[in-house]
């Protein structure tokens, strides 16, 4: 038996590729020297992989900003804009990926969207009517060849042609139905080119099979795939799919010509069904994701052994691989310094996996695993029984009452009231939680976690940051006030180390978007608020201005969905345990005289089934529920805010007026502006934020663009319904741009508010 690795985190173990690429973002390295750092990162990734004994090695996998675009790129799928502004190709690409500001012109980025039900973010490719989609990227070869150099075989990774073809955007009259022949066509000279470079094998990831396929779906992969496979004629091609199962298209998989199928046995809840329903055909290899890609927990053999003990059983040849690839997993646990043994023993990032997957072959060969020590090792970690239960936690949350899920007066009620007490004007204007998160902020976070601030004088340096944010809000003209955040690294990460039942580590990020990366922290225990956490900053800030300061708080989906969950309890009761100790937070803020109160729902949609029929049973019914829990129990007159990153919910609109908050802001610059449409509707009640501006860019957006927004909005959405905001924090922006923007989008504010809009003229 073989093994294989679909795909290895790109950021390097200490986060090179983000500091280079951001060095030569702010032009301080060349394009050479960040090309530079790329080819040694991929060297000691390749060389990595090949010591721990991977078979099925990947290139291409590695992504200056992300794999989406590369693959744009790679067939030449660039909006007019872009082109127009002759960058270099590098620099074309980044425009793409984060917007242009500079001598050669203004343009926005791309769209940015969840990756499936990952906390990753890909760029959406737009296509426009005269896109012309042909091969016209070396990447993937260029790639292939400088591993070959290294004398390591790779196979390259590509987003095969049926899930690009899903996954972009078509902006002009075509549909996306007439393209489908030029992606056929670019597919094909993609093989032929490989065919040119003897490349063995190639791996088309198509995770858009593990979503719901309709009978045109199926024509369309069919059609695709019908004509692309008959030119491999030396190359195989292993089609991986992951993150869920292929119930829909299993039965046409494995009728056609691939040479190998990949499947992912963690996430697949009928992967294994399917194998036993419709079997698996000789002359392919089936790669078995068996070792789950996402999550941190290690392997339990006894259970992976069996499985392969049953496939081998059956006579199908497999080879052993990741449920995903690796990039939504930490580098490596050897910089783990601080965490004991007891529970780093538990854990395996990207290097431990590969491991792992190596230990799995051997045992797979051996006489009687059983006997081998490294089996024996496995077992105990999960036949004892791990510190981190809590009884105080289980019994109060039995001791929930179908009351406590609901807040009353009802929302239309409070509605009135709050405009009476709260006094804003119309379209009031607020950010989202964050402000720049400035050198001098992280310096004095990280000199006080080395021990080398008192708490006090770390405290000082932060009141003094609050003082010098409201200052700067107040001559903004902001309406609704925040504290800026600076007591947070991230926002998950400060709640959990506020709450009992959580591990943290020092170096296990994991790349979000670009250059972005999170270090999600562990849920190891049960859940639970040992002391109050956010009170005192927010009063704080709150005593130095008469206008209202909301208070920040995160939500129990957030926390869990950027978090590493458990996989002993069901995510439902996580959620539960930690939307308890966040509604003790909320009832403390209320109490020290908070007025508005803002849950973060960043991350709500990301754990969403990826298939429809799952959403309400396995994830809306708990996650909804849990969210009003937190905030069920405050005075009518207390404002409920909530914010909610891409405003990908169109499908759940009814859930999120279910969430009964009084107030939602999200993102709406970067994607389009439809979702106001579906909000209409649906009636929906909550009072909306859509953010005017997009923060995930440098540039500053005009404040005639900010009233060309707000108008386009007001067409949309009640006036008295209305906020006016940016769509994200700004913790990752600069102050200037940041100072500029806010401007610019209070004076769009102020200009809308005085004028009669067009619609009603
Ligand atoms: N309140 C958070 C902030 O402003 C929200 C961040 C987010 O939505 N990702 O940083
Ligand atoms: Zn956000």
């Amino acid at each position: 038996m073989k093994i294989s690795v679909i795909g290895f985190p790109r950021i390097g173990t200490l986060r090179e590729l983000k500091f280079a690429s951001e060095k030569y973002f702010r032009k301080e390295i060349t394009a050479q020297e960040l090309l530079e750092t790329g080819k040694n990162l991929r060297k000691i990734h390749w060389n990595t992989q090949k010591n721990a004994g991977i078979h099925y090695i990947p290139s291409n996998d590695f992504s200056y900003y992300d794999m989406v675009l590369d693959t744009a790129m790679l067939f030449g799928i660039i909006p007019k804009r872009y082109k127009e502004r002759n960058l270099s190709e590098l620099d074309t690409y980044f425009a793409m990926a984060r917007g242009y500001q500079g001598d050669l012109g203004d343009v926005k980025a791309l769209a940015m969207k969840k990756w499936f039900n990952t906390n990753y973010h890909y760029i959406v490719p737009e296509i426009e009517d005269d896109t012309v989609i042909e091969l016209s990227g070396n990447k993937l070869w260029e790639e292939y060849l400088e591993a070959k150099a290294l004398g390591i075989e790779t196979k390259p990774v590509v987003i095969g042609p049926y899930t690009l073809w899903k996954l972009c955007q078509y902006t002009g009259k075509n549909s996306s139905d007439y393209f489908i022949p030029m992606f056929i066509h670019g597919y094909e000279e993609l093989l032929k080119k490989c065919e040119e470079f003897n490349i063995p094998w190639i791996q088309f990831d198509e995770p858009s099979l593990v979503q719901d396929m309709d009978k045109d779906d199926l024509a369309v992969f069919h059609k695709m795939y019908d004509l692309i496979l008959p030119l491999a004629k030396q190359i195989r091609i292993l089609l991986q799919t992951y993150f869920g199962d292929v119930r829909d298209v299993y039965s046409h998989l494995i009728k056609m010509p691939f040479a190998g199928i990949g499947l992912d046995f963690i996430e697949g809840k009928e992967t294994y069904n399917l194998i036993e329903t419709y079997g698996f055909p000789k002359d392919k290899l089936l790669f078995a994701g068996l070792v789950n890609g996402k999550n941190i927990w290690r392997n339990h053999y006894k259970k992976t052994l069996e499985i392969l003990r049953t496939l081998e059983e059956k006579g199908m040849e497999t080879v052993l691989s990741t449920s995903c690839s690796l990039l939504h997993v930490p580098y490596t646990l050897k910089n783990e310094k601080s965490l004991l043994p007891e529970y780093l023993d538990h854990f395996a990032f990207g290097e431990e996996k590969l491991e792992e997957l190596k230990e799995l072959i051997i045992l797979s060969k051996a006489e009687d695993y059983h006997l081998e020590e490294i089996y024996k090792n496995n077992e105990k970690l999960f036949s004892q029984e791990r510190k981190g239960n809590n009884e105080e936690v289980k019994k109060r949350l039995f001791l929930v009452k179908e009351d406590d899920y609901i807040r009353l007066p009802k929302r239309a009620e409070r509605h009135k009231l709050q405009k009476r007490v709260l006094g804003l004007p119309e379209l009031p204007t607020t950010t989202i939680g964050s402000f720049p998160q400035t050198k001098d902020v992280k310096a004095n976070r990280a000199a006080y976690r080395r021990g080398e601030l008192l708490e006090k004088e770390y405290i000082e340096f932060n009141k003094k940051k609050i003082a010098e944010c409201i200052k700067k809000q107040e001559e903004i003209g902001l309406d609704v006030l925040v504290h800026g955040e600076y007591e947070r690294n991230d926002m998950v990460e400060y709640f959990g180390e506020s709450l009992g039942g959580f591990l943290f580590t020092e170096k296990a990020w994991v790349q979000s978007y670009g250059t972005r990366c999170v270090k999600p922290p562990i849920i190891w225990g049960d859940v639970y608020r040992e002391k109050p956490i956010t009170v005192d900053w927010s009063v704080y800030a709150q005593s130095l201005t008469k206008k209202i300061m909301k208070g920040m708080l995160t939500g129990p989906v957030t926390i869990l969905n950027w978090s590493f969950p458990r996989e002993d309890i069901s995510i439902k009761e996580s959620i539960a345990q930690i939307a308890l100790a966040i509604r003790d937070e909320v009832l403390d803020l209320e109490k020290h005289g908070i007025q508005i109160i803002q849950i973060d729902e960043a991350a709500l949609r990301e754990k969403l089934p990826l298939r429809k029929s799952d959403w309400q049973k396995e994830y809306l019914d708990f996650a909804i529920p849990a969210f009003r829990l937190t905030h069920s129990g405050v005075k009518p007159e207390t404002q409920i805010h909530t914010h909610m990153c891409y405003s990908e919910f169109t499908h759940i609109i009814p859930a999120i007026d279910d969430m009964d908050a009084d107030v939602i802001t999200f993102e709406a610059s970067r994607s389009n502006l439809q979702l106001l449409d579906s909000l209409r509707e649906h009636h929906f009640e909550t009072e909306v934020g859509p953010g005017v501006y997009d923060i995930h860019s440098p540039r500053i957006p005009s404040v005639e663009e900010m009233v060309a927004a707000l108008e386009v909005m007001l067409h949309k959405i009640d006036r008295e319904k209305l906020w006016v905001n940016p769509d994200c924090g700004l913790k990752t922006r600069a102050m200037a741009e940041t100072e500029a923007s806010l401007r610019n989008m209070v004076e769009g504010a102020r200009r809308v508010r005085s004028q009669t809009p067009e619609y009603a003229k």
